[in-house]
C-alpha cells in the first residue's frame, strides 16, 4: 500500500538553513494495516506524512502508493487526511448533512451535492455523539469532538484506501479522544481502510493500531509489531528521549 525506499528529505538544500528531515527511511505499510507513528518534536513524523501525501518530494529515494509513484492529485483521490484542528476537516457554514453530501463527492465532478450515504449515518451513530439526530445543524455549532467525528466520517465517505491522521485527537478532551479513537479503530476494522496515524499520546499508541513506529532524528529507530510484541506506553516514552514525554 505504502512503500518508502531509502527516502531522504533535505529542506533548503545547499543553503545555510539546510535541514535533513528524513534519512534513508525504508517503510512498508500493507493494505489494511493500522500504523501508529510516535517520536519527539522534530523527529520527522510530519515530513514522512507529507512525503506519503505527495506534498514533499523525496530529495533521494522513492515513495510508492499502491505500487506507483503518484502525483499529489492522484493521492488525494485514493487517500484522505484528518489533521489536529477539527475546523479544517469540515465546512463550518454548512449543515452536517451538507458536509456529508459534499464529502461523498470528493474528487468526482467537483464539489457538488449528492446524497448522504446511509453508511455515513451509521458511522455517525456509532460515535454516540448525537450527530445523526441533528443532521440539519450547522457544523460550526458542534463541539470539537463532534466536529472531528464529522471530519472523520467525511474523510472516509469517498471510500479512500488510505486514511492519514496527523495528531487528530491532540486538541480534544479525554472523553472525545476516546470516542474518536474508537471511531478510528472501527473504520480500520470494518471498512478495511489502511491507517497511518501520528500521535503524541503514548497511551493511544499502546492501545490502538497493529504496528508502532518510533522515529528519532529523521530515522525509524524501532518498529513494533503488536501481534508479536506487547507495547507499553512507559516503554514508548523511554524510547523517545524528549521533553515531550513529560506532557503525556
Ligand atoms: P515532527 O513532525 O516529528 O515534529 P517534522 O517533520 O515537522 O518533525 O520536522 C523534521 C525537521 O525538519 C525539523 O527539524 C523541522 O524543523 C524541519 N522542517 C520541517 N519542515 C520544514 C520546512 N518546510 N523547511 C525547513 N525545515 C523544516
Amino acid at each position: 500500500m505504502i512503500e518508502l525506499e531509502r527516502v531522504t528529505v533535505i529542506y533548503n538544500r545547499g543553503t545555510l538553513d539546510e535541514k535533513v528531515a528524513l534519512k534513508n527511511v525504508d517503510l512498508l505499510v500493507e493494505e489494511g494495516q493500522f500504523v501508529v507513528i510516535v517520536g519527539a518534536n522534530g523527529a520527522g513524523k510530519s515530513t514522512l506524512m507529507k512525503v506519503v501525501v505527495g506534498e514533499v518530494k523525496p530529495t533521494f529515494g522513492v515513495c510508492r502508493i499502491m505500487g506507483q509513484v503518484l502525483k499529489e492529485e492522484k493521492i488525494f483521490k485514493c487517500g484522505s487526511i484528518v489533521c489536529q484542528d477539527p475546523n479544517l476537516g469540515i465546512f463550518p457554514n454548512l449543515s452536517i448533512e451538507e458536509n456529508l453530501m459534499l464529502a461523498r463527492k470528493k474528487g468526482f465532478r467537483g464539489l457538488s451535492f449528492g446524497r448522504v450515504d446511509p453508511k455515513a449515518i451509521e458511522l455517525l451513530r456509532s460515535c454516540e455523539l448525537g450527530l445523526e439526530e441533528n443532521l440539519k445543524k450547522r457544523a460550526s455549532k458542534l463541539s470539537g469532538g463532534q466536529k472531528q467525528a464529522l471530519a472523520m466520517v467525511m474523510a472516509v465517505s469517498s471510500n479512500p484506501k488510505l486514511l492519514l491522521l496527523d495528531e487528530h485527537t491532540a486538541s480534544l478532551d479525554p472523553k472525545s479522544t476516546e470516542k474518536i479513537m474508537e471511531l478510528t479503530d472501527r473504520i480500520n476494522k470494518t471498512l478495511g481502510t489502511t491507517i497511518l496515524m501520528i500521535t503524541h499520546d503514548m497511551s493511544i499508541a499502546e492501545q490502538y493500531g497493529d504496528t508502532v513506529i518510533v522515529m528519532e532524528d529523521g530515522r525509524i529507530v524501532a518498529r513494533i509489531d503488536k501481534s508479536k510484541q506487547k507495547v507499553q506506553a512507559s516503554q514508548l516514552k523511554s524510547m523517545i528521549k524528549s521533553k515531550l514525554t513529560a506532557t503525556t
